[in-house]
């Protein structure tokens, strides 16, 4: 399954608090050399400091954690895991499964005062929807257009989902103090002035109060904005961290088995972190 990640990348490692936003999809689970796990397949693994956003526009994903949650989502539905201090789980395609997946992972960074926070997992099968010049807006975090998202968030940010109809034209309101990017997820859409396409992550900055999008034809788009995040992160395979030392420890943990729970019911083993690189991490800013 082809897996385009934009967050982080070179250039830039956080859009608000977002810190990681892979998309993947549409993808034919019924073609294809698929073996035996078709689609989805991400054994235990854990993570620290962020919180996962699982987003679908086709398709369903079993999530499992350490919590003992057990959660099917389909499109329209939200499931938040807050990591905090640690948890583990995994995603999964289901045997019953629809023939597309097409959707997006997001993480977000807790900022220092929540990082240690008690684990917990939510899942919104409602979100409110904002409808304006044939795009139907839907809040998944945080606020747009006064509507407001349940999904609990640790610093000021925005994820919602537009779906553009043939012919559509809006402007979506905008916070001055948010920086914002989007990310197309199906059809063209016209952002700012610009084509975009599925693939590349359009960075707007901050200092707007509107953001003018129109399509021709259908089209999706993903708007993940924030206040900049300030402080410096160590990320490293499913970690965020401050510093070298709390990705080695929670490395560590991991491979211990301490800390990070079970997930129950899973069919096949946990996943083993990589080996560390053999210089040390080091922490990093918004921008390169
Ligand atoms: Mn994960």
């Amino acid at each position: 399954m082809t897996v385009t990640r934009t967050l982080p990348n070179r250039g830039r490692r956080t859009v608000g608090a977002w810190c990681f936003a892979d998309a993947y999809g549409p993808t034919d689970l019924a073609g294809g050399n698929w073996g035996e796990h078709p689609g989805m397949w991400v054994p235990p693994h854990p993570h620290t400091a962020l919180q996962t956003v699982s987003w679908l526009l086709a398709g369903e994903v079993l999530h499992r954690d350490s919590l003992g949650h057990q959660q099917l989502i389909r499109p329209g539905q939200l499931n938040l895991m807050t990591a905090g201090r640690g948890i583990s789980h995994s995603e999964e395609t289901p045997p019953e499964h629809s023939p597309w997946l097409h959707g997006v992972q997001l993480w977000v960074a807790l900022p220092e005062s929540d990082r240690h926070t008690a684990p917990r997992f939510e899942h919104h099968a409602e979100l409110p929807v904002v409808s304006a010049g044939g795009v139907d807006v839907t809040v998944v975090m945080g606020e747009l257009a006064g509507a407001v998202s349940p999904a609990r968030i640790y610093t000021p940010l925005v994820c919602a989902d537009a779906a553009l109809a043939a012919g559509a034209s809006t402007q979506l309101p905008l916070r001055p103090e948010f920086e914002y990017a989007v990310l197309a997820l199906s059809g063209t859409a016209r952002v700012d002035g610009l084509d975009l396409e599925p693939g590349p992550l359009l960075y707007l900055g901050s200092g707007r109060s509107e953001l003018e999008v129109s399509a021709t034809d259908p089209a999706r788009l993903i708007l993940l904005g924030g206040e900049p995040f300030e402080e410096q992160l160590v990320m490293w395979w499913n970690f965020v961290g401050r510093s070298h030392e709390d990705i080695v420890q929670a490395r560590d943990d991991w491979q211990a088995g301490v800390g990070f729970g079970a997930v129950e019911g899973f069919d096949g083993d946990r996943l083993p972190a990589p080996a560390l690189p053999g210089t040390r991490l080091r922490p990093r800013g918004r921008e390169r």
